[in-house]
């Protein structure tokens, strides 16, 4: 499974360059995740043991349940249930919880097997987009050709970067300065679609086209507030 998505060449994932590629690479690890655990994983028992303990989160667990078909679904959740019943809470009623199994809980409702698979081969495609890009000049162009690169990924691709399989002192500066315009660009073309749309309210602009402005506001919030997949 892992060697699976590892070897996906990464300037396939940079081509299509329609909106922000870390997002279009988390996109394409949830949907082969959620497949993989209403699929194939239902015959990979030690899949079931970490599904079990994690969980999912809601928008994987409705992801699932929407990719998957009923059976795999239900079985996986009743002995996930299973499994939450025996772990979190006291055997017995009118046994006080402990705070460490009160604190589980509250753990629990964030834990989700897909979210952490996301998370951890997000890390190893960043590794593969630094080392294309420090041997590569055509990569370098596909990098810099990309529409742009969300505020939130910004941060996440610039600490790795910055990190020990990141990029190298000698295309350190370089890199720096393709991902801010990437990041800093498409905030200040938002920021003047915003702008353009709050002066079509002004009466002299009656009649006027909206444009590109039209969604400027869903494409902010969409941009700053991306939800995680
Ligand atoms: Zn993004
Ligand atoms: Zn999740």
């Amino acid at each position: 499974m892992k060697e699976n998505i590892c070897t996906i060449p990464i300037n396939d994932l940079f081509k299509p360059k329609d909106g922000c590629p870390i997002c279009r690479m988390e996109k394409m690890l949830e949907e082969t995740y959620v497949d993989f655990v209403v699929g194939d994983a239902m015959m990979e028992p030690n899949i079931r043991i970490e599904t079990n303990k994690k969980g999912f989160c809601h928008r994987h667990f409705s992801k699932m349940f929407s990719a998957g078909q009923k059976l795999p679904n239900a079985l996986i959740m009743e002995s996930h249930l299973k499994s939450v019943i025996d772990s979190v809470l006291p055997k017995k009623a009118g046994t006080k919880p402990d705070k460490k199994s009160l604190e589980k809980i509250t753990e629990l409702s964030e834990s989700c097997y897909v979210c952490d698979r996301i998370d951890r081969d997000i890390h190893h495609l960043l590794a593969t987009v630094f080392s294309e890009y420090q041997k590569s000049d055509e990569f370098r162009t596909l990098y810099r050709e990309q529409p742009f690169i969300c505020l939130n990924h910004y941060a996440y691709i610039m600490k790795d970067a910055m990190g020990k399989h990141g990029i190298g002192s000698k295309f350190m500066k370089q890199f720096n300065e393709d991902t801010y315009k990437l990041t800093k660009n498409y905030l200040l073309k938002l920021k003047d679609d915003t702008t353009y749309f709050c002066s079509m309210f002004d009466y002299r602009n009656k009649g006027k086209d909206f444009g590109e402005s039209r969604d400027a506001l869903e494409r902010s919030i969409e941009y700053l507030t991306k939800e995680k997949p």
